[in-house]
């Protein structure tokens, strides 16, 4: 039980927003830059391992609630791809820290964003197949144009 231990820095702390029209190249620490221009916010890893973590605010990405004074973002924040593998939500600007997640929990969330996605693109995708006269008849039957072409070289 003892093998993962939490290291002193995951601690909840409060952290700093500064609202942005492009994320700088330098970013400070424990501070969640936001770009409404561009829709994204960025931050370095709350562990402290300095890794600049973007997070694009968009239907299939994070949500950025700013309530007059603190910011949050939904979902939470898995850096699995760092070697950290922090996790972590920012709620009312302060950082909660999630358990350490195991391989299979990560590999969960990992098909449960790919669900996500794709369910969205699926949805809007039909709704431009609903907007064209039913595409299988037109490739089911013999193309009206291709009999007319076939014709004119009569
Ligand atoms: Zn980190």
């Amino acid at each position: 039980m003892s093998t993962i231990k939490t290291p002193p820095e995951r601690i909840p702390r409060s952290i700093c927003h500064e609202f942005v029209e492009f994320i700088p190249e330098i970013l400070a620490p424990d501070t969640l830059y936001i770009s409404i221009e561009f829709t994204t916010a960025a931050h370095l890893c709350f562990c402290g391992c300095g890794t600049k973590v973007v997070t694009p605010i968009r239907p299939t990405g994070w949500r950025f609630i700013f309530d007059g004074e603190t910011v949050s973002l939904r979902p939470s924040i898995g850096n699995w791809g760092f070697s950290c593998r922090s996790h972590y939500w920012i709620r009312n600007s302060k950082i909660i820290w999630a358990r350490p997640m195991t391989d299979a929990a990560i590999e969960r969330g990992r098909m449960r964003d790919r669900y996500l996605t794709d369910h969205y693109f699926a949805e809007t995708s039909a709704a431009h197949v609903t907007d064209a006269p039913s595409k299988s008849e037109a490739t089911s039957r013999p193309s009206p144009l291709r009999r007319i072409l076939g014709k004119s070289d009569d």
